[in-house]
């Protein structure tokens, strides 16, 4: 079987493979989040999942199931708690569930494990379950990982280019330009264009306020108008993000 999908592989058929191929693992980590009245709530989980899934593609990798849960949402890069449908987890279950995989994959003989992030505010606890999981594997073992934001492999170039007007930023690129753009690529189907709502990129002081303001967040959930999003913006961050993971994960595991 020559599937990228892990969890689509019999045990014996799984073994064989990490005994004889040692291929690179990759984890997506999402959430299940607001995304605009256009996106889906698994946005995150998808879209790290599709560029994990093309990035193991190029490199004869696998991709387990992903982490669908994140840390909570933050009005500034998420647009907060305040919604319904957005479902997270506290600091420490991710932190649990990220040192458990770890620790899982290690004893499976896997040697290279990728986590790939595709919701902005796991990334501390995805450092920390990470660290916890290599310091009970101990200094012997032989599990090295990479972690990665998938959309830090967009160079500038290619930025500008999706933007001509000006970059917002990554954390005001919730349900905007990027992820939506992806999303027409990967997933069209699931994305609502006629309602991809207009408003101003959101203004926020450079404070935080707890608890959360709702009236901070536009009403949407959108923290800048995903308008200028495409398709084949979608496919040229894609092509770009991939080729780029691709040869990261080359370089660091040789
Ligand atoms: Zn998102
Ligand atoms: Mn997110």
């Amino acid at each position: 079987m020559n599937t990228v999908w892990m969890n689509q592989l019999a045990w014996p058929d799984y073994e064989a493979r990490v005994q004889r191929e040692q291929p690179v693992i990759f984890l997506p980590v999402g959430a299940l989040e607001q995304h605009g009245p256009h996106l889906p709530l698994g946005t995150d989980a998808m879209l790290a999942t599709a560029v994990a899934a093309d990035a193991a593609a190029q490199v004869g990798g696998l991709v387990a199931p992903a982490l669908s849960y994140g840390y909570k949402s933050q009005p500034k890069c998420g647009g907060g708690q305040n919604f319904c449908g957005t479902t997270s987890v506290d600091a420490a279950t991710l932190i649990g569930s990220v040192r458990d995989a770890v620790r899982e994959f290690a004893r499976h003989g896997v040697t290279k494990l990728v986590f790939v992030n595709g919701h902005y505010e796991n990334q501390w606890f995805l450092i920390e379950g990470i660290d916890l999981g290599l310091r009970d594997l101990g200094p012997q073992a032989k599990l090295q990982v990479v972690r990665l934001e998938y959309w830090d492999f967009l160079t500038e170039q290619t930025l500008a280019s999706v933007f001509p007007a000006g970059f917002p930023g990554f954390a005001l690129e919730h349900a905007a330009v990027i992820e939506t753009s992806l999303m027409l690529y990967y997933h069209p189907t699931l994305v609502r264009q006629d309602l991809i709502p207009g408003d101003p990129p959101a203004d926020f002081p450079p404070y935080d306020v707890y608890p959360t303001k709702r009236h901070w967040v536009p009403i949407s959930g959108v923290l800048s108008s995903a308008r200028g999003a495409t398709a084949d913006k979608g496919q040229r961050m894609a092509t770009e993000v991939t080729k780029r993971m691709a040869e990261a994960v080359r370089h660091e595991f040789g």
